[in-house]
C-alpha cells in the first residue's frame, strides 16, 4: 500500500480545509489536504454567496458581526478578483417591525459595521426591482464571492508552498495510537486505490461531515448540528446590490446577485444526515413567496435551479443542551480541542462559523496546533495574498468575460452561450485540472450554470472532454449522463413557466437527437 507522510493532514476541501491548508503551508508545514469529492463540492459549493458584511448578525449574534466585519475587509484584500463588491442594502418592508431598524442601526455602531441610513427613495433609485412599500433603507458593505475560484486560489497557492492537495480521496478510519491521531487510511474515489497517510497533526475541517470524522477515533456526542438550507437560482440579476430585509434572520430574506445570476435564501431547519438533504416542493413555493416580499414579480422571473446545503452548527453537549431551533445557535465558530475533550491527541475539529470568517477559523485552528506543538510560527493569511490573487487588487466585475470574450470574438468556437466560455479556455481547464468529470468542470468554469442549464453546451463539452483524449466514447458518454442526472435534481422541483419550456427542449436535444440513453457504453 501506498504510504505518505506529513507534518498537517487537512481533512476537507472546503473554504475551511483550503484556507487551513493554505495558512499551513505559510507558516512552513508540509501539509495534505484530502477531501473524499471534489474541492468545494460540499457546503462551500452550496452556500448563498454573500459574503457579510456583518449586518445580518449586530442583534442577534454580535461576536458574529464582529468577526464577519473584519474578515470581510481582510478577504476584500487578499482574494479581492473572487469578490465582487456588490455592497447591500438592509430593508423595512410591510412585513417588518420598522422599529427594528433603530436596533439594527445600534447593533452596528455596537459592532462597528459601517452603516448608513438612506432614504427610501434613493434606495429604490439603486434598486428599482425592490417592494416599493419599504418604509426604511440601510446601505452596508455586503458583497457576494465565488467559492470555487477562491479555493483554488487557497489551494494552488498552498501547493505552491508545498502542499499535497488530493480531491477524490476519502478518509475511511483514523490511525490511533497512544492516545492520539497518528494518519489516516484513505480511498482514491476514482481508482479505488488505498492509502495510508503518516501525519504529526490531524485538523479535521470535514464541516457538517466532522461528527462522522472523529467516530472514527471513537470519540462520540461531538455536538455539530446539520442545518440544511435551500436556495433557488433566478435567472438573471433582479438587483445588482445584495437586498436583505431588515429584520432578525429568518427564512428567504437575502437575494444575493451573483455572476450572471441572483439567489433567494435560504431556509435553516436541522438535517438528521448531511448526506441526505433532499429539497421539498413546500419549502420551495415558500421560498419563492419570501422572494416576493423583497421584490414583487420574482415569482414571475425564471427560477433556474434549486440546492440544499448543509451547515456546520456547533452546540457541544458537554457545554449545554443544543438548542431546538438551529437558527438559534451561533454563527461563530469553535476549535475542539480532543485531547481536552476526549483525550486523543494530534487532533482538532473545528466546527461551526461561516465562509465569510474562513480565513479566521483557518487562523485559529492552526494556532491551537501550534500552541499544541509549542511551535511560534504565526499566520501569514491577512498580509499575504495567494499566488494567483489579482496583485492589482481589483474586484470581480460582471462585465469581465464579456470584455475578454469581445477581444477573441471572431478567432475560437463559444461553446457556453450562457457563461461564455469559449473552446480554449474549456481545453485549458480540462487539460489543467486533469479532471474527467463535467460536473467538476462546471465548478471551475461555470460551464452550464446559466438558463439553459447545459442544455446546449453540455453534449459539446462531452464531445471536447472526448477530443483532448481524456475520455474514450463511452466514459464520455456516461460522464456526460451523469452531468445530466445532476443538473436533473436542481430543476425538478422548479419546473414552471420558461424554465419547463427549456426542460422540454434540453429533453428533445438529449433524448430526440442524441438518444442519450442508449448511447454505447
Ligand atoms: C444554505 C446555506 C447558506 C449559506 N450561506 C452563506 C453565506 O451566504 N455566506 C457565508 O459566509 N456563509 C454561508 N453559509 C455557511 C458556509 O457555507 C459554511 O460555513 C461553509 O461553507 C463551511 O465550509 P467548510 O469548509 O467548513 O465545510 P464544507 O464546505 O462542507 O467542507 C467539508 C468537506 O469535507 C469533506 N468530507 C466529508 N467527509 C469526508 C471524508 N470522509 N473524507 C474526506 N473528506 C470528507 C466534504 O466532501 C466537504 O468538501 C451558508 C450555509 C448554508 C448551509
Amino acid at each position: 500500500m501506498t504510504q505518505l507522510r506529513a507534518e498537517v493532514l487537512v481533512i476537507g476541501g472546503g473554504a475551511t480545509g483550503a484556507s487551513a491548508a493554505w495558512d499551513a503551508a505559510l507558516r512552513g508545514f508540509d501539509v495534505i489536504l484530502v477531501d473524499r469529492a471534489d474541492l468545494a463540492e460540499g457546503t462551500s459549493g452550496r452556500f448563498h454567496g454573500l459574503l457579510h458584511s456583518g449586518g445580518r448578525y449586530v442583534v442577534k449574534d454580535p461576536l458574529a458581526a464582529e468577526e464577519c466585519v473584519a474578515e470581510n475587509a481582510i478577504l476584500r484584500h487578499t482574494i479581492p478578483d473572487t469578490i465582487e463588491d456588490t455592497g447591500g442594502l438592509f430593508v423595512t418592508t410591510p412585513d417588518d417591525d420598522p422599529a427594528y431598524g433603530d436596533r439594527f442601526l445600534e447593533g452596528c455602531r455596537a459592532t462597528n459595521v459601517p452603516v448608513q441610513e438612506i432614504p427610501v427613495a434613493e434606495a429604490l433609485r439603486i434598486e428599482p426591482r425592490v417592494n416599493p412599500r419599504i418604509s426604511r433603507a440601510f446601505t452596508v458593505a455586503d458583497g457576494s464571492i465565488d467559492i470555487w475560484k477562491a479555493v483554488a486560489q487557497l489551494t494552488h497557492g498552498a501547493a505552491a508552498h508545498g502542499a499535497r492537495i488530493l480531491p477524490y480521496h476519502r478518509v475511511l478510519a483514523l490511525h490511533t495510537g497512544a492516545d492520539a491521531v497518528t494518519g489516516a487510511r484513505v480511498r482514491n474515489e476514482l481508482t479505488g486505490e488505498e492509502l495510508d497517510i503518516e501525519a504529526g497533526f490531524t485538523l479535521n475541517a470535514s464541516g457538517a461531515w466532522a461528527a462522522q470524522i472523529v467516530h472514527m477515533a471513537g470519540i462520540e456526542g461531538i455536538g455539530v448540528i446539520p442545518g440544511k438550507g435551500i436556495m433557488i437560482a433566478m435567472n438573471h440579476r433582479l438587483v445588482n446590490t445584495v437586498v436583505n430585509r431588515c429584520t432578525m434572520p429568518s427564512d428567504g430574506d437575502i437575494l444575493v446577485p451573483i455572476r450572471t445570476v441572483s439567489v433567494i435564501g435560504t431556509t435553516d431547519v436541522r438535517a438528521a444526515d448531511p448526506d441526505d438533504i433532499p429539497v421539498l416542493q413546500n419549502e420551495v413555493d415558500a421560498m419563492l413567496d419570501d422572494g416576493e416580499r423583497l421584490v414583487p414579480g420574482l415569482k414571475q422571473a425564471r427560477a433556474l435551479r434549486v440546492w440544499a446545503g448543509v451547515r456546520p452548527l456547533f452546540q457541544d453537549e458537554k457545554s449545554g443542551p443544543a438548542a431546538a431551533d438551529t437558527r438559534a445557535m451561533s454563527r461563530t465558530h469553535a476549535v475542539v480541542d480532543h485531547s481536552e475533550r476526549d483525550g486523543v491527541g494530534r487532533l482538532l475539529t473545528m466546527s461551526g462559523g461561516k465562509l465569510t470568517t474562513m480565513r479566521l477559523m483557518a487562523q485559529d485552528l492552526v494556532d491551537a496546533m501550534c500552541r499544541q506543538l509549542d511551535d511560534d510560527r504565526p499566520s501569514r493569511t491577512e498580509h499575504e495574498r495567494p499566488p494567483e490573487a489579482d496583485g492589482d487588487g481589483h474586484h470581480l466585475h460582471l462585465g469581465d468575460r464579456l470584455r475578454r470574450r469581445e477581444a477573441t470574438l471572431l478567432d475560437e468556437q463559444l461553446i457556453c452561450e450562457c457563461e461564455l466560455i469559449g473552446r480554449g479556455r474549456l481545453e485549458e481547464t480540462i487539460r489543467h485540472n486533469g479532471t474527467a468529470n463535467l460536473d467538476d468542470i462546471r465548478r471551475r468554469v461555470r460551464l452550464g450554470m446559466g438558463p439553459c442549464q447545459g442544455g446546449f453546451c453540455m453534449y459539446r463539452a462531452a464531445g471536447i472532454l472526448h477530443g483532448v483524449d481524456r475520455l474514450d466514447g463511452p466514459a464520455a458518454s456516461a460522464s456526460l449522463m451523469r452531468f445530466l442526472q445532476e443538473r436533473w435534481k436542481g430543476v425538478w422541483p422548479i419546473l414552471y413557466g420558461d424554465q419547463l419550456r427549456q426542460a422540454r427542449l434540453d429533453d428533445w436535444i438529449f433524448q430526440g437527437v442524441l438518444d442519450v440513453e442508449h448511447l454505447p457504453a
